[in-house]
């Protein structure tokens, strides 16, 4: 296979947690990086999902990035095309079209000893790069359950992040299965235009309110008339978030919130029998909160009707629960959800030879969620990282692509070609981790979710508030560290393959 480049550093992944490392590259004066992703386009998230009523659940006045604040957002929470075009942007303004390589996909990582590399496999060919930054996303390999039948299906049926493009479900017979955040925001929109939705639902889970509504110029002039003002708002809501998350997933207080939705959900929906439906048995928090402010109103309309059991089997025309309720539909919504941090660990081979993800045997670690043991000069930026994400996905980052540099320098500064991280800190470092979230929701609320690793503990989120992660990542702390190579005479960043 032919080398199509060699890098200093090689960034897998376009979304937010791929542009912010190349952003701080560029700011520090490296710009010898390439981008590769499988998406023809920057965005990630906001690339993939485009399913009508596609929207944050962050507001965005929070849900953007530190280095490309807009002060124009649309609506407290902004819609996917809005999104999408606010990264594209981010990119477009920080020149990273041209470092881009798209539709190339990884399907290796080996690290090269002798020329301290790393060498990544694509489809389009081989990448040779000294520092190898996986950003391949949380929430990016969607899971669709072998539902018997599912091949025989004659109708359209799809995954929610891979809508066809223009279809609106209008007049349509819909099912659609998850009762996850696609799955609310799916139902609330296609029940405007669809003829029947029919939902699946095998768990319920707890809503909050979203009170989101539009901004206009008035808004925008009174959030960010000067930047102190807008900064000091934004530190406040930040603040405020921050609070309820930790309330909820270190299991500080997450009664309140529950007793919260319990009282939404009242408001909503005055019959008993569909509300004894929608009300949750595990913990608040054991799900990702939804947060709606009209799903409760969409599925009392008369073309909706919730089956609250799993969809079991399909048909050429047709779809079945559990216990055997059949639906006619013209279209099958897997809001199925997604395999947290993806696979890509499986595909990266330690220095030993054996696959990370063999090595980690179901329970995903990496040193403060980005340095992996036995692999030199390689960081997770808010992708596989397990313990990575909270509640603002691109937030993580920032923070690694910060913790990233520091590492480059320090190497650079001391002449050493490769650092890995030592087992026993990763390990230290997760238990630790373990033993703040095990006392969680996430791990003890009573339900599952896509957080929890095959042992049982949580494999998604950062162990504390995300303040305390930018901390964490705020300075490199090289004892946690061992060079796997002797240092070379010549210092500076090219000093593996990329300089051949
Ligand atoms: P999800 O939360 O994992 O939900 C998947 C749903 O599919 C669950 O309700 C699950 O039921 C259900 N399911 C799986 N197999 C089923 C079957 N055979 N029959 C019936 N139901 C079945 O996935 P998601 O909704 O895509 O959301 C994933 C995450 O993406 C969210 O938590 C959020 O972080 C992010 N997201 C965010 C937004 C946003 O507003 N910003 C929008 C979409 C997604 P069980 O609960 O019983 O397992």
């Amino acid at each position: 296979m032919d080398v199509i480049a060699h890098t200093t550093a090689l960034i897998v992944g376009s979304g937010g947690n791929g542009i912010s490392p190349a952003v701080y590259f560029k700011r520090a004066g490296i710009t010898d990086f390439l981008i590769i992703s499988k998406h023809s386009d920057f965005g990630g998230t906001w690339f993939q999902n485009t399913y009508p009523g596609c929207e944050v659940d962050v507001p965005s006045e929070l849900y953007q990035l530190s280095y490309a604040v807009s002060g124009k957002w649309s609506a407290v929470y902004a819609k996917q095309p809005e999104l999408l075009s606010y990264l594209r942007k981010v990119a477009a303004d920080n020149d990273l079209y041209r470092h881009a390589h798209f539709e190339t996909e990884m399907t290796g990582a080996d690290w090269i000893a002798e020329e301290n590399c790393w060498e990544v496999r694509t489809t389009r060919g081989l990448y040779h790069a000294d520092f190898l930054l996986l950003a391949t996303g949380y929430l990016e390999e969607a899971v669709i359950p072998p539902v018997p039948g599912r091949d025989s299906f004659e109708g359209r049926l799809f995954h929610s992040s891979r809508w066809p493009g223009g279809y609106t479900g209008a007049g349509d017979r819909i099912a659609v299965i998850g009762t996850g955040s696609s799955g609310m925001q799916i139902v609330s929109e296609m029940q405007k235009s669809a003829s029947a939705v029919t939902v699946f639902q095998r768990t319920p889970t707890w809503v909050l309110p979203k009170q989101n509504r539009k901004l206009g110029p008035d808004d925008h002039e009174s959030v960010y008339r000067t930047a102190s003002a807008a900064a000091r708002r934004g530190g406040e809501a930040f603040a405020r978030r921050e609070s309820a998350w930790s309330d909820v997933l270190l299991g500080r207080d997450p009664r309140t919130y529950e007793d919260r939705a319990l009282k939404f959900l009242e408001e909503q929906v005055s019959d008993r029998e569909l509300r004894a439906i929608l009300t949750p048995e595990h913990s608040f928090g054991c799900k990702r909160t939804l947060y709606s402010d009209d799903y409760y109103a969409a599925v009392q309309r008369p073309n909706v009707r919730i089956i609250p059991e799993a969809a079991a089997e399909i048909g050429s025309t047709t779809i079945k629960s559990a216990s055997g309720q059949e639906v006619d539909v013209d279209t099958i919504v897997f809001a199925t959800g997604f395999y947290f941090g993806g696979h890509v660990l499986s595909h990266v081979r330690r220095r030993d030879g054996r696959s990370v993800a063999e090595v980690q045997a179901g329970h995903p670690r990496a040193y403060k969620s980005v340095s992996v043991a036995g692999c030199p000069n390689l960081f997770l930026i808010g992708g596989p990282a397990p313990n990575g994400q909270i509640w603002h996905g691109m937030f993580a980052g920032e923070a690694t692509a910060a913790y990233v540099l520091a590492a480059m320098e320090f190497m650079a500064k001391n002449g050493l070609p490769a650092l890995e991280v030592d087992e026993l800190a990763e390990d230290d470092w997760k238990r630790r981790a373990d033993e703040i979230l095990d006392r969680g929701p996430t791990v003890v609320g009573g339900c599952a979710n896509y957080s929890q690793d095959e042992l049982g503990h949580n494999k998604a989120a950062w162990p504390g508030p995300l303040r305390d992660m930018a901390e964490a990542l705020g300075t490199f702390d090289p004892s946690a560290y061992r060079v796997v190579d002797r240092p070379r005479a010549s210092s500076g960043l090219s000093s593996g393959c990329a300089a051949r």
